[in-house]
């Protein structure tokens, strides 16, 4: 076992990283890791980090020296705690908030100058590096130009144009692939001990996205509400429809952002409330209430960058849908992404041409634009839903 098994599908980049962390020569200390959602950014950052921090079983040794790395054995302490998140020397930045604030990154700076602990860096992973204003990057750019020899920058973003090229020139650049299906599909049944067939047709419609793949594979009701999100297709025949199915498919990403919200949002305000030194139903005295009202708004901003996510990813679905349409209506000798809803996939493809195909997905590629840029979600959906009913 090593600390690369999770990184599914990544052999090139795998390659890079583990011969920076054991060959001094091919160290650089400021990365950019950069891959589709669901390629593992993340993953691939942790193994990283843990890579470099790894002694080997070894370094477990008391007193033991802080000798070359052991390669990310994936089985001594500093593998192990690293992966898991808790080893005192590796600071991640995952945000679950909407923008990364130039105070924190400032803290970041201050944690990357301090000589590390036990491990042989100080690694910081800064997850959605992309997600920082530019006034916030440049303060960054500033510690990742010059940073001390044990400082370890891992900075991951969805693409090199997602952050600002002053960014992207000073740091190395490791570029993820989406994995193929079949490597997914493989650590679904050996992490997961999922159903091979159940693991593969997951990670075909999941379009190999690794966490969305494991969620369709082990959660019936999210197969249930993409499903429902194909259903669609099939669904629309008149502008009454489209515009029905619109409003579905909004209150049900609504509801998922609100179910995934819920729990978190009240640990989070306990953790405040402690930490202000209020009790469970004291009066918030006047002073506190800007404090809490700034959390209020941080969740109200995840909640509905959250929903935009799930219907985004619900025109994905759409999108492979009709993608699959057009796979039959051309004869391609290509694997369908959706194998279990070949019957609606053949019937969409017998009902119209090509040509209305390519129209539709236009469409959705409209709306996800539109819902990018902000437009109200039900008004881009609608002319979508619209767009996509059948032609005379
Ligand atoms: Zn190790």
């Amino acid at each position: 076992m090593s600390v690369w098994d999770d990184v599914v599908g990544q052999p090139d980049a795998v390659a890079v990283l583990e011969r920076a962390a054991t060959d001094p020569a091919a160290m650089t200390h400021a990365w950019l890791l950069t891959g589709p959602p669901g390629s593992g950014r993340s993953v691939a950052a942790r193994a990283f980090a843990a890579a470099l921090q790894c002694t080997g079983p070894e370094g477990d040794a008391p007193g033991a020296p802080r000798g070359p790395s052991g390669g990310g054995c994936g089985r001594c302490r500093a593998c192990t705690t690293t992966l898991a998140g808790t080893h005192p020397d590796l600071t991640v930045v995952a945000t679950d908030k909407v923008v990364i604030t130039i105070d924190e990154v400032r803290d970041l700076i201050t944690t990357a100058s301090r000589t590390p602990s036990t491990g042989r860096f100080r690694v910081i992973v800064v997850e959605d590096a992309d997600r920082m204003a530019e006034r916030t990057t440049n303060v960054l750019l500033k510690a990742i130009e010059e940073p001390p020899p044990h400082t370890v920058w891992v900075l991951c973003a969805p693409s090199a144009q997602d952050v600002l090229p002053t960014i992207r020139s000073r740091c190395r650049g490791v570029v993820l692939r989406v994995p193929p299906a079949g490597d997914v599909a493989d650590l679904l049944v050996r992490r997961d001990g999922v159903e091979p067939d159940v693991a593969l047709a997951a990670a075909r419609a999941a379009q190999s996205h690794v966490g969305l793949a494991r969620r369709l594979a082990r959660d019936p009701d999210a197969r249930r509400r993409r499903d429902a999100t194909l259903d669609v297709a099939r669904r629309i025949r008149g502008v009454g429809d489209a515009v029905l199915a619109a409003g579905e498919l909004v209150d049900v990403a609504k509801a998922e952002a609100v179910a995934a919200a819920a729990e978190r949002d009240a640990v989070e305000r306990a953790e405040l409330m402690r930490g202000l030194g209020v009790q469970e139903g004291d009066t918030l005295p006047p002073r506190l209430r800007s404090q809490v009202k700034q959390l209020e708004d941080d969740q109200k901003r995840r909640a509905t960058r959250h929903q935009r996510d799930v219907l985004d990813r619900a025109m994905v679905d759409l999108l492979s849908l009709y993608r699959d349409v057009l796979v039959v209506q051309l004869g391609a000798e290509v694997e369908l992404v959706n194998t279990q809803h070949a019957a609606a996939v053949r019937t969409l493809a017998a009902d119209s041409t090509p040509e209305q195909t390519v129209r539709r997905m236009d469409a959705i590629g409209t709306a996800r634009e539109r819902l990018e840029g902000n437009v109200a979600p039900l008004l881009a959906l609608e002319a979508m839903t619209v767009a996509l009913r059948p032609q005379g």
